[in-house]
């Protein structure tokens, strides 16, 4: 199986924003587009993207999941960019007509369609370091993916990084490109030095997120995460895991959760930490690393509370369960 996200189908949709309107969107070959090397988006990275999936169902159906909340969110992060304002209505047409068209490409389950639309500022000068691009595509580009958990869905080591920062605090809530930039270099050190897997960005001692999934920790019959506010990244995968515990009567905190509390937590047997995300889903979180020192979560193996989470979401996304929150738009 080819690496998550390196097969693309042969053609994208692609709109235009040019003299203060958006083109109609068109079908255009994927495998290049064509920009003035002085873009806007390549010297002051105005860009921002999204990451959703469409699932196949056994009555041959295509179902995308939670598409408006990922298409929101690239409302905003466009805004907060002062990238144009996107026409969400477009969008949402441009989304399911791509995965109309590649409909027959759905995998069916493990496997989902990887849907990336993508916003960059085109406009050529470099004399736009402090003003927005005043052009810009917007494009979606398709992916079939494989089951994530192939590789054996061995629960991660996460290091603990009290000092660094993902990314600037006034960009968390943003999906744009320069965050993950800034990511890189202390994740590259701490899978060099440490052996983890990520970074587990704990900014003077608040447990924040990894460089690209939401940190979840359960304690018994309570599910903690941080509570909203700008400094990271509100996934739809953590808001979709946190409504499935709140409708198996698990009790939900989204709060502050220091580093000193994780850790004792963590500590007890029964603990639980899960990372989620849109490729991941809900991935075990087994060791925790604090400078020399090696923690483990609870047995330091998958904790049974995150399968059937997991499970729980899954089902809605395969067609197996009842979509109760009117989570999914059928083609
Ligand atoms: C995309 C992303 C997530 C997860 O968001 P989902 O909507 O659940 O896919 C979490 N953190 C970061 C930094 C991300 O880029």
């Amino acid at each position: 199986m080819a690496a998550f996200g390196t097969v693309f189908m042969p053609e994208m949709v692609i709109a235009k924003f040019e003299n203060n309107v958006w083109s109609e969107a068109t079908f255009v070959d994927s495998n290049s587009i064509a920009m003035h090397p002085g873009a806007h988006v390549l010297h002051y990275s105005s860009t921002c993207f999204e990451g959703l999936k469409a699932f196949r169902h056994d009555d041959g159906s295509i179902n995308i999941f939670r598409m408006d909340q990922n298409i929101k969110r690239m409302a905003q992060s466009s805004r907060l960019l002062n990238l144009p304002e996107i026409n969400e209505q477009q969008l949402s047409d441009m989304i399911q007509s791509v995965v109309k068209k590649y409909a027959e490409d759905v995998p069916a389950p493990p496997g989902s369609m990887y849907i990336r639309p993508t916003h960059i500022g085109t406009e050529a000068s470099i004399g736009k370091a402090a003003a927005p691009s005043a052009t810009s595509l917007l494009y979606v580009l398709l992916s079939p993916v494989g089951d994530y958990f192939s590789g054996g869905g061995k629960p991660l080591r996460l290091l603990l990084a009290n000092d660094g920062m993902r990314c600037a605090e006034h960009m968390g809530m943003i999906k744009s490109g320069g965050n993950y930039a800034s990511a890189l270099g202390p994740i590259l050190a701490a899978k060099a030095e440490s052996n983890a897997d990520q970074i587990l960005f704990c900014p003077n001692g608040d447990v924040q997120e990894t460089g690209a999934a939401n940190f979840i920790l359960i304690d018994g019959n309570e599910i903690i995460t941080k509570a909203l506010d700008s400094t990271f990244l509100h996934g739809v995968t953590r808001a979709s895991i946190l409504s499935l515990a709140a409708d198996m009567g698990m009790t939900v905190s989204e709060r502050e959760l220091s580093v000193d509390e994780l850790l004792e937590r963590a500590a007890k047997p029964g603990t639980e930490a899960a990372l989620s995300g849109t490729a991941a889903v809900l991935t075990p979180v087994g060791t925790l690393i604090v400078g020399e020192e090696e923690i483990a979560v609870g047995s330091g193996e998958t904790g049974p509370t995150t399968v059937k989470l997991r499970k729980a979401l899954n089902d809605i996304q395969w067609g197996a369960a009842e979509d109760k929150h009117n989570w999914l738009t059928r083609l």
